[in-house]
């Protein structure tokens, strides 16, 4: 080594400050630096959002991995052969814009459809942008399944989201009860701490959960309740709160309609009736509705528990509506705050309706609007038109939460019903693991009337090996962020690129750049990522550089409760609708009594009898985000295998050992996961990981990188009977059975 690199090298390393390149949450890291090369990157402890779940000590090793994604590629044989041409950028934008002006001009510019995931950059907001300019209503994402049916019901009661990422307020919430959701896990592991300490300041915590999950371990209350049976609990507590004279009669007196109704339907939910629906004793029922609605401010958390329930999803998601509407936990501070500010809104222009609305190549609505109407561009029009008194630039936070499903897309693809898709372009997705019946979305992807499928990723997923071109995609390193929890929330944070991108990695803006650019979308598109970031955060009057720079980088308007006191709920009587107008007019019924999913034991007892378990699939891990992060060894060492959680009692009666290898089974097919006991699992409830591929098998046909081996995804069925109200697909509560492997 020559003297002047020595000192160079032995010099203090640079450090930057920048975003944790793992997943898309966004956290804040430290990034040393030597000759431009990142060694180390460590949670950036002055920031408020610091890196620091399990995930992130990988961040160098996702970030160099040999299996990355570095160049274009071009299929070259046949699908899911594993032959590719490495091809230039430009070659590939032209051929694929080519492809989909052919599209559009032949079949309409509905024949493109988009399915987004777990975002390589703030590529959600450009898709969007993209979609709405394209005149395609048919943009798909995964975060249909995370949340829409929850969030469409909130416009439905009261017209704006009661902030899904919330935790309790330390000090003020005196109440707060996780409904489905376990944070350390699903969100970042330094919620825990925060829980902690709400509780050592006085907050009780309730935790309803099937699992004994971290959060019900410090929780004073844990509900086990059974899988699909959340709307019937909700209920149970409506129903001690009225019939016990604990609502907030002031508020809803002045701002609800559709008390009477909503009393009447409940009454049949005694907490004697509830306890044999869920499998919670009578008197815990009495003692969570009591707490809540005499400990306030209450907070009920956003939760995917409780919705992925297929048709017992609608109950669930309006039973907590109305429960935060009554007990007048509400728009207030350390409840349920509305913190939607859509003139602060970052991502206004992307998310605007009103452009695909009236776009006008567009002449036909998404392709499951004839079956869900919930979620199509005439609902748009609707929640506009119900918002415009109150909030006239439209919602500011989760505009983009209206997605077609993608069973019906499937169909689309595969029998061209109800009209056909020709064009795919998925980022960020493991399609194939991430959503419900993977044979079918197999058979869409194989199919020929796919003519084009565009994969932009970090890794060559089982889906991306049936495409016909793959992109490389860069990381959170090599990327600025301007994060805003995928448009939820009205807080953001800005963190620069730490390193330029590697290889030919580009950020999925690039992308829709270029291709807007391509197909007449000129002068709507910023040069560079940080220009369109400039461009966004003109509402808030700071670039984003001066954002970068400032001690604590987040833009975190001071959330401003019973801001309805002014101009009424932005719903189309202005109140809290109880039986909402907005849900009728859309042909649902606004009260829908409890509903049992598709598949239980007591909707299909006869199917009970030959799959007597109750399944709940999914729960999040701390070691993987999604489907992601299986590539990462010291992860895999710590959960390597797929693992199904059962009670020891009901394994053993199984003739099934803690650690062995089981097959679960339900009517589509069996996969083969690890028994892993758990003893607080009731007797008859099972836990299947979900999201799961093994990406150092093959990745060509026939194993595609392990997706049929332990995939829960393969046995859940996605047809209209086991969506939700909104299409989402039924990941909880379903029915299965599970034996050892050498049977
Ligand atoms: S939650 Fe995601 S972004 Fe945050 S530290 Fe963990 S892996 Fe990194």
């Amino acid at each position: 080594m020559q003297a002047a690199e020595k000192i160079a090298s032995e010099q203090e390393p640079e450090i930057k400050r920048g975003t944790c390149p793992i997943c898309g949450m966004g956290c804040f890291t430290e990034t040393q630096l030597r000759d431009g090369i990142p060694v180390k990157v460590k949670p950036d402890r002055a920031s408020p959002h610091p890196a620091d779940c399990p995930r992130a000590g990988q961040a160098l090793d996702y970030h160099d991995h040999a299996e990355r994604v570095n160049f274009p590629l071009k299929r070259v044989g046949g699908r899911g052969q594993g032959k590719w041409q490495r091809i230039s950028w430009d070659q590939a934008l032209e051929e694929i814009a080519g492809k989909l002006a052919t599209v559009r001009d032949q079949d309409g510019p509905e024949a493109v459809a988009m399915l987004g995931g777990s975002f390589k950059g703030p590529g959600d907001a450009a898709a969007w942008r993209f979609a709405n300019l394209f005149g395609t209503p048919n943009r798909m994402h995964l975060g249909k399944n995370c949340g829409e049916a929850e969030f469409l019901s909130e416009w439905a009661v009261y017209g704006e989201i009661g902030a899904p990422g919330m935790l309790p307020v330390a000090g003020v919430t005196k109440c707060a009860i996780l409904w489905g959701v376990n944070p350390p896990a699903s969100w970042s592991g330094h919620t825990l701490t925060m829980l902690q300490a709400a509780r050592r300041q006085g907050t009780k915590l309730v935790v309803i959960d099937p699992r004994r999950t971290e959060s019900a371990a410090i929780a004073d209350i844990w509900v086990r309740l059974r899988p699909g049976t959340d709307g019937a609990f909700a209920y149970g507590m409506l129903n001690v709160i009225i019939n016990e004279g604990l609502y907030d009669r002031d508020f809803v007196e002045r701002w609800c309609i559709g008390f009477d109704e909503l009393k009447a339907l409940v009454q049949k939910y005694t907490p004697a009736k509830v306890a044999e629906i869920t499998w919670v004793p009578a008197a815990q029922i009495v003692e969570v509705a009591r707490l809540y609605a005499t400990e306030k401010p209450g907070q009920l958390s956003f939760g995917l528990g409780v919705v992925e329930l297929g048709k017992a999803t609608l109950s669930a998601v309006l039973g907590k509506n109305f429960l935060r509407a009554i007990t007048g936990n509400l728009d207030v501070r350390g409840g349920q705050v509305f913190d939607d500010h859509p003139e602060l809104t970052c991502f206004r222009e992307e998310m605007h309706w009103e452009r695909l609305i009236h776009h006008p190549l567009r002449t036909r609505d998404n392709v499951s609007a004839h079956i869900w109407p919930v979620a199509s561009v005439r609902a748009m029009q609707l929640y506009l038109e119900a918002m415009a008194k109150v909030n006239p630039l439209g919602p500011g936070s989760a505009a983009y939460m209206v997605y077609p499903a993608p069973t019906c897309v499937w169909s689309a693809i595969i029998d061209r019903d109800p009209y056909p898709i020709k064009a795919l372009i998925t980022q960020g997705t493991n399609t194939l693991v991430a959503l419900a019946n993977a044979k079918r979305i197999y058979q869409a992807f194989t199919s020929p009337n796919l003519e084009m499928h565009v994969v932009m990723d970090h890794w060559m997923t089982p889906g991306a090996q049936l495409a016909d071109y793959v992109l490389p995609a860069s990381d959170g390193l090599e990327r600025p962020n301007l994060g805003g929890m995928w448009g939820f929330s009205n807080v953001y944070s800005a963190a620069p690129r730490t390193i330029e991108p590697r290889y030919e990695r580009r950020d999925d803006y690039q992308l829709w750049r270029e291709l807007g650019n391509r197909l007449g979308q000129q002068g709507e598109w910023p040069e560079t990522l940080e220009g369109w970031f400039d461009q966004l955060l003109t509402p808030a009057g700071v670039s984003f550089a001066e954002l970068a720079a400032r001690d604590l980088p987040w833009l975190f308007p001071v959330p401003q409760a019973k801001r309805y006191e002014q101009k009424g709920f932005a719903t189309f009587s202005g109140k809290v609708e109880l039986k909402s107008s907005l849900l009728e007019k859309l042909g649902y019924n606004p009260l829908p009594a409890f509903e049992e999913p598709c598949w239980s034991p007591v909707s299909t007892p006869e199917l009970a009898k030959d799959y007597p378990l109750v399944m709940t699939t999914g729960g999040s891990s701390p070691f993987y985000y999604r489907s992601q992060h299986k590539h990462l060894k010291k992860l895999r060492r710590q959960h390597p295998y797929a693992m199904l959680q059962i009670h020891p009692q009901t394994a053993q009666g199984l003739g099934i050992a803690d650690g062995s290898a089981v097959y679960v089974e339900t009517p589509l097919g069996r996969v083969r996961q690890q028994a892993q006991f758990a003893d607080d699992l009731h007797p008859q409830v099972v836990h299947a990981d979900g999201l799961w591929w093994y990406p150092e098998q093959s990745g060509t046909e026939p194993t595609l990188a392990g997706v049929w081996e332990s995939n829960i995804n393969v046995v859940i069925p996605d047809d209209p009977d086991h969506c939700d109200y909104a299409g989402d697909n039924h990941f909880r509560g379903l029915l299965c059975r599970v034996y050892p492997v050498e049977r």
